[in-house]
């Protein structure tokens, strides 16, 4: 069916049994405006806007005016959040439909701070201006760094205030998708104990996210390792940019392996494995070191719900979960390796490299120096054929370049390749943690958008340096240990 503005929706989640999802309209809001929208992702989508007013608009995107055909409705899940299961569900969110592109693809649309749904839990339904405009930002720049994640199509503002620690501007984000479905999603099922709809679920997602594994022998297991895999490779991506995210519930893991739910996520700037900015991860369950065990220990979780459809043997199936998870560590220390090799330009396989690269992070460790900037110098520094620090300043890090330069030597692509193989690896922007709450303060205190239409401008190409944009590479004045993110509640 054609609908406002190019939309293409179709309701596969809503043809699912109703235990799936509540029915529910978005809440009237009092006077939206459109303040952000993501043009090159509408194209792309082959969504149109231009032949409507901004009024129109405005209203579309905040979900005062629902399509004809479109099915509004609130997902159920549940969770471990910080290790304690929940039953959760879009509390404050609203999928309206899957929008199938001109490609092809389906692409979930969805209202986030909709207003209240049956999963809101004493929740008032709502999201903020500073937390919607965060996870637009740092989502569409995970999406210049080449990362899996969901996107940022537009914001609004209500003009209605939300009473959090103090009195905020209400905002609605729309967020595209390739699916909400969420190891959160299959904890559901599981606490449902009912074998029919999990059957009717595994089935649906396969569907949706691995169709070619649908006529293998054992498809729920091979979904199982592609769940694995994706998101394996999807941490090796956070820890190849220095992305924490913050918040890694099972109900805020995707199953398409895309970063979902831009909560208290924020990159590191100084190198240092422990680091945490969430104020309420107080164990430091989600530190940038802990991600593939938490990850590891959420596949965990969906291997437990998937165990009936492994096997009808009871102990054969929890054999093969077992070799799965099992899977995870391997598989992970293959594509941390082959991505770390690529961060310092290396083109072949040596047995000393695991040994070169772990020495170089504990000499930035030790030192205290910036992750994503000591990358791209190293490169910067093949290219002027000289070392990065003067050598009576630290004989460690000299004798590391010249192993290094060394190794390097041993590689028969010239040094140009290396540099191009380190350019493409390491990011020479990335949102800097000062530099996104300066925009977003600016946002929400004076409703002026300058920088953040500047740092999203920066951010869009990551890999090229910019001498105009020097300023977003610097660090804090003061450093950021104090830092600290919050839930975008
Ligand atoms: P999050 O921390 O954003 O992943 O959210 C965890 C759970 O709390 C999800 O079920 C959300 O839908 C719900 N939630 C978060 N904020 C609100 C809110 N303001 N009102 C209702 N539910 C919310
Ligand atoms: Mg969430």
């Amino acid at each position: 069916m054609k609908l406002i503005g190019g939309f293409n929706l179709q309701n596969s989640y809503a043809a699912l049994p109703k235990i799936f999802y509540s029915e529910q309209s978005p809440a009237i809001v009092r006077n939206p405006q459109l303040i952000l929208f993501n043009t090159p992702l509408a194209d792309s989508l082959g969504l149109d806007f231009n032949g409507l007013s901004i009024e129109k608009q405005a209203q579309f995107f905040s979900g005062h005016w629902v399509p004809e055909g479109a099915k509004p409705l609130a997902q159920a899940y549940a969770g471990h959040q910080f290790g304690h299961f929940n039953m959760l569900g879009d509390g404050r969110a609203l999928l309206l439909g899957e929008h199938l592109s001109p490609q092809g693809e389906l692409w979930d649309v969805q209202l986030k701070g909709s207003g209240p749904t049956p999963y809101s839990r004493g929740g008032d339904g709502r999201a903020a201006l500073g937390p919607m405009l965060r996870e637009y930002i740092m989502s569409e720049a995970m999406h210049a760094l080449g990362i899996p994640t969901t996107r940022s199509l537009a914001v609004v503002t209500t003009g209605e205030p939300v009473q959090r620690e103090k009195i905020l501007s209400g905002a609605i984000l729309t967020r595209i998708a390739s699916s909400h479905i969420r190891v959160g999603t299959f904890e559901y099922l599981h606490f449902h104990k009912d074998l029919e709809f999990l059957k009717i679920f595994t089935q649906y997602t396969i569907n949706r996210h691995y169709p070619d594994l649908k006529d293998r022998e054992n498809p729920v297991l091979d979904f199982l390792y592609a769940v694995i895999e994706r998101q394996v490779q999807l941490i090796v991506h956070w820890w190849r940019v220095g992305f924490i995210h913050g918040v890694m519930n099972t109900d805020n893991m995707s199953i398409a392996g895309e970063t979902i739910d831009y909560g208290p996520c924020a990159f590191m700037n100084t190198y240092d494995p422990s680091t945490v900015f969430s104020s309420i991860d107080r164990s430091g369950r989600y530190r940038f070191e802990n991600q593939p065990a938490m990850a590891q220990w959420n596949l965990a979780r969906l291997a437990e719900v998937l165990l009936p459809l492994l096997h009808s043997d009871q102990q054969k199936a929890l054999e093969l979960a077992e070799g799965a998870l099992y899977f995870f560590g391997e598989f992970f220390q293959k594509n941390w390796l082959a991505m770390m090799r690529k961060k310092i330009g290396l083109t072949t396989e040596e047995d000393q490299d695991r040994q070169l690269i772990q020495d170089l992070l504990h000499w930035m460790q030790k030192n205290k120096v910036d992750y994503t900037n000591t990358f791209r110098m190293l490169s910067v520094s093949l290219l002027k054929k000289e070392d990065l620090l003067n050598s009576d300043k630290d004989e460690e890090f000299v004798s590391w370049q010249k192993r290094w330069r060394e190794r390097l030597g041993r590689q028969s692509d010239a040094i140009e390749g290396a540099v191009a193989l380190m350019h493409a690896s390491n990011p020479a922007f990335i949102p800097r943690n000062h530099k996104v709450e300066e925009a977003l303060s600016e946002a929400t205190m004076t409703g002026d958008l300058t920088l953040v239409h500047r740092l999203l401008g920066v951010l869009k190409q990551p890999y090229s340096e910019s001498p105009s944009f020097s300023d977003y590479q610097m660090l804090p004045p003061f450093g950021d240990s104090h830092y600290k993110t919050f839930c975008g509640t």
